[in-house]
C-alpha cells in the first residue's frame, strides 16, 4: 500500500511558493540508488527483442529533473546537479531525496478492461467448483453477465468506476493505461463506455489509450447471426467511435467463442479505413493462424496461449508486440502460461500487461504480473521490466513518448522501496511503490499534486 509518511519524508518543499498554474512544479529526484532508464541498449530503433529485453540501462547514484512535464536531464547526481536549467527553476523546484531506492519509467500498462461495474463472483465460485471459463459463459456468466449492468449505468457512474481502477493501477507503479470498451455490446453503451474512459482520463493526469472493444463477444440479442453484429460494429461503433474523438484502436476477441478470423480481418478493414490502429485477443483459448491479421499491422496480439509454432517464427518480422497477460492463466486457475520463453529466443518483442477485468485477472497490480512473468514464464526480472515498460510503450505506439527515462520524454517515474531492482519481481502479494510521477505530477495520494 501506498506509504505517505514516507512520502512526506522524501519530499524536500520550498515554503515560500503556492500551487496556482496547471503545470506540474519542475521537479527533481536525486540520490537514486538504481535508475532504471530503459534507454535504447544500441542504435536499433524499434521494440525489445532478444538479449536487447534484459538492457534496463541502469544508472546508480543518479538524478532525474522534469519540468513542464517532460525529462529535462537524466545522470549521476552530481552531473545533474549542474545542469544550468536547475538554476533557472530554482526556488520553485520540487526536491525529492530518493533515499538509495529504486526508480524506474512508470509502467504502461497495455490491456486493460476497466470499463466494468462490478466484479463477478458467481462465476468466481463456480470456477472453484470445477466449470470452466467457457463453460460459465455458455452457462450466461462470462463477459455477458457484465453486459447488464453496463448497459443500464450512468456514463457518470460508470466514469467513477474506471477512475477507481486507474488509482489502483497508479498506486502500484502504472502511468499508462490503455483502456478498451467491451462490456455494453450496444452501440450507444460501447459509446458511453469509450465516453467514460474520457471522462476518467480527464480527472487523473495519467495518460490514456482507448480502444473500442464491441467484439467482445456477440450479444444474447445477436445470438445465431453474429455476421450481423459484425456489420454493426464495422458500419456504426467504428466509424461513430471515431467521428466522436473517442478511440485510438480497435481490438477483436479472437477465439472460439467470439469472433472468426474472417470477421476480425472484416473488422480491422473497418478500422484502418477509419485510421485507427489495430490489436486482437488471440491464441487464448484455440490456434488460429496469424498471417491473415499481420497483414494489418497490427501494434499488439495479446494472450498467444495457443500460439503456433510457425507463427512464431513469422512474428519476429514485425514489430507487432505480443502481448502476454498471464495474470489471466493464474485466476483461471490454468496450469499452461502464454510461452514468453519460446517468444523472447525467436526475437518477438513481448510485452507484459495485467489485463484488468472482472471475470479473468481482476488485478491492478504490474508487479504481481512482473513476479508471475518470472515464477510461471521463466523471463528474468530484468526482462519482465522491459516488457512492462518500453514494449508496453511500443505496444500502445507511445514509445516515442513513453516507457524509458530519457531526455524528451514525458515525465512518468515510479519510485520503490526496494534497493535492488529485482525485488520488484521478488516480493509479491504487497506494494512497494512509494509514490509516482505522471506526466510531471507527483502523485503522493488519490489526489495528484497535493504536496502545496
Ligand atoms: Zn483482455
Amino acid at each position: 500500500m501506498f506509504d505517505h509518511s514516507l512520502a512526506a519524508k522524501l519530499l524536500k518543499m520550498p515554503s515560500s511558493k503556492k500551487a496556482g498554474s496547471r503545470l506540474p512544479r519542475p521537479l527533481l529526484l536525486i540520490n537514486i540508488g538504481q535508475l532504471l532508464t530503459l534507454r535504447e541498449p544500441n542504435q536499433h530503433r524499434g521494440p525489445r527483442r532478444g538479449r536487447d529485453l534484459q538492457e534496463l540501462g541502469i544508472l546508480e547514484d543518479a538524478a532525474v529533473f522534469c519540468s513542464g512535464g517532460k525529462i529535462v536531464s537524466v545522470g549521476k547526481t552530481r552531473e545533474v546537479l549542474r545542469d544550468p536549467r536547475l538554476k533557472e527553476s530554482s526556488g520553485h523546484i520540487v526536491e525529492v531525496d530518493c533515499q538509495r531506492q529504486v526508480v524506474l519509467p512508470g509502467f504502461v500498462d497495455s490491456h486493460t478492461h476497466p470499463a466494468f461495474l462490478r466484479p463477478r463472483l458467481a462465476d468466481f465460485e463456480q470456477r472453484i467448483s470445477g466449470a470452466t471459463y467457457e463453460e460459465i459463459a455458455a452457462a450466461g456468466g462470462g463477459i455477458r453477465s457484465s453486459v447488464e449492468a453496463v448497459r443500464k449505468a450512468s456514463r457518470p457512474t460508470l466514469c467513477e468506476r474506471i477512475l477507481a481502477g486507474f488509482k489502483q493501477m497508479n498506486q502500484q507503479g502504472t502511468t499508462t493505461v490503455e483502456a478498451k470498451s467491451g462490456y455494453g455490446l450496444t452501440v450507444e453503451s460501447e459509446l458511453k463506455s469509450l465516453a467514460a474512459i474520457r471522462d476518467a482520463a480527464a480527472r487523473w493526469p495519467g495518460t490514456v489509450v482507448s480502444t473500442l472493444l464491441g467484439a467482445h463477444v456477440v450479444p444474447k440479442e445477436f445470438q445465431g447471426r453474429s455476421s450481423q453484429y459484425v456489420e454493426l460494429v464495422c458500419t456504426e461503433m467504428i466509424p461513430q467511435a471515431t467521428k466522436q474523438k473517442l478511440v485510438e484502436f480497435v481490438d477483436v476477441f479472437t477465439d472460439r467463442g467470439a469472433f472468426s478470423l474472417q470477421d476480425t480481418e472484416r473488422i480491422f478493414e473497418a478500422a484502418a479505413a477509419c485510421g485507427l490502429g489495430v490489436r486482437a485477443h488471440v491464441c487464448q483459448l484455440s490456434e488460429t493462424p496469424l498471417e491473415p491479421l499481420l497483414r494489418f499491422g497490427p501494434a499488439s496480439l495479446d494472450h498467444m496461449d495457443h500460439v503456433k509454432a510457425q507463427d512464431i517464427g513469422k512474428l519476429a518480422g514485425y514489430d507487432t508486440v505480443a502481448t502476454l497477460v498471464p495474470g489471466a492463466n493464474y485466476f483461471l486457475g490454468l496450469e499452461k502460461f502464454p510461452p514468453a520463453r519460446k517468444l523472447i529466443d525467436a526475437g518477438v518483442p513481448v510485452a507484459v500487461a495485467t489485463d484488468y477485468n472482472p471475470g479473468s485477472s481482476p488485478t491492478p497490480s504490474m508487479p504481481f504480473v512482473l513476479s508471475l512473468a518470472c515464477t510461471h514464464m521463466r523471463m528474468l526480472p530484468s526482462e519482465a521490466i522491459a516488457a512492462a515498460t518500453i514494449n508496453g510503450a511500443w505496444a500502445l505506439r507511445l514509445a516515442n513518448h513513453k516507457g524509458s527515462v530519457e531526455a524528451g520524454k514525458d515525465a512518468d517515474l515510479a519510485v520503490f522501496e526496494i534497493e535492488d531492482y529485482r525485488e520488484l519481481a521478488y516480493w509479491f502479494g504487497s506494494s512497494r511503490c512509494v509514490f509516482t510521477v505522471l506526466n510531471g505530477s507527483l502523485m503522493t495520494d488519490a489526489a495528484p499534486g497535493q504536496i502545496d
